[in-house]
Parts: structure tokens; sequence; C-alpha cells
């Protein structure tokens, strides 16, 4: 099996963990044992499945803000979401050590997909998605890049947006998600996925509420 991914792959990939899970709980209800057999033949085949695709996003993301002047990135997917109080985070949140303007580089090579004006929750936000259809969330954006739009055309570490405190916050920070299938559900942590060490990106302890 090759590691290349496609969109195609994407979906079947978004499919078979949704009939997994799906399954699992037909299973837990019915105890059917041939039920059984074939949850456990979906599940094995997503097991094998989800290392291939992790190693692929491992080997991608370029940190998602421009190098500089010194960042704290938290540790916090997972933990309390801001507007809720729940344990949903679905991203990280990476706050600047001086009031320096930071700007905001594209992490992969993509297509700008959304572009959010949403005043009390994200604020202004790009969404870029790779040619895997993996998707990226750049939130509380002050002022997007002149010359682009939805559609626009972005390769890693192209400036697409000045931080900023837009939306559900009080001071400028990047809150930064990955969505493997565009949906929140299937949020996963970024931090494995960046290239930590990161000369002059301090990395705080896990802060999420397991
Ligand atoms: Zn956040």
């Amino acid at each position: 099996m090759t590691l290349h991914d496609s969109p195609t792959r994407r979906r079947f990939l978004g499919s078979l963990l949704g009939a997994g899970a799906a399954t699992a709980a037909g299973l837990a209800a019915s105890g059917n044992g041939a039920l059984r057999a074939v949850t456990e033949a979906v599940d094995s085949a997503a097991v094998a499945t989800e290392p291939a695709v992790r190693t692929r996003l491992e080997a991608q993301l370029t940190f998602p803000v421009l190098v500089g002047d010194g960042l704290i990135t938290l540790n916090n997917f997972g933990g309390r979401s801001v507007s809720t109080g729940a344990c949903s985070h679905r991203g990280i949140d990476i706050f600047p050590t001086t009031s320096t303007t930071r700007v905001l580089v594209s992490c992969v090579d993509g297509v700008i997909e959304g572009q959010r004006f949403l005043d009390g929750s994200q604020g202004n936000a790009w969404i870029l998605n790779d040619d895997a259809g993996v998707s990226y969330r750049y939130h509380h954006i002050d002022e997007f890049e002149p010359g682009l739009e939805v559609g626009s055309v972005v390769r890693r570490g192209d400036v697409i947006a000045t931080m900023g405190a837009t939306g559900n916050t009080g001071s400028a920070h990047l809150h930064f998600e990955v969505r493997p299938d565009g949906t929140g559900a299937s949020a996963i942590d970024p931090i494995p996925l960046l290239p930590f060490p990161i000369e002059g990106v301090t990395l705080g302890a896990p802060t999420g509420c397991t």
C-alpha cells in the first residue's frame, strides 16, 4: 500500500471509521456474533489505515505563525471551551510574548475554502483545505492578507493574515484547528503534526480535561 493519499481515499477512511462506530454501537445492543466479526474486520482495517494518514500529516504541517519575536503555544486540545466551559476545545491557541504584530502563514499547500466574519465566536477566520480534504482553521484573525479570497491557492509559508483578537477572545492569539474530514467532530490534536521543538516557540504542558 502506498502512503499517497487522495480525496477519494480520505472519504473512504471517513466512511470506514463511521461504519466502525455505528456497528460497534449495534453490537453492544445485540451481542450478535456475526456482527461482531464484521465489526472487528472493519475496525482492524481502520486501525491499519490510520497510521498511514497520520504519517502523511506529520510530515506536512508548517507552523502556522511566522516565528521570530517569541510565541507560546498552549497545549490545550480537549481543554475547556471559552464559550461553553465544556471540555470541547477543538484546537490549540498560540499567543505572542510581545505586542509586535504577528503574521499567520499557510501550514500546507492548499486552497482557501472558507472565510468567516463571526463576532462572538471564531471572529474573522480562514479555512484552508489540502488536496486530501483535510481542513485547517485559523480563528480570531485581525486582517486578511489582501488579494486572497475563497478559491485562492496557497503554498506552505505564504502569508495569509495577521493575528488578532476578533470573536470571543480578549487578547490577540491564533486558535488553530486540524479537521481530517472537515467536521468539528473529526478535529485532532495539532501538536503532534507540528515540527516541535521550534526555536522561539515555547510549548506548554498539556491542559486537556482528561
Ligand atoms: Zn482556542
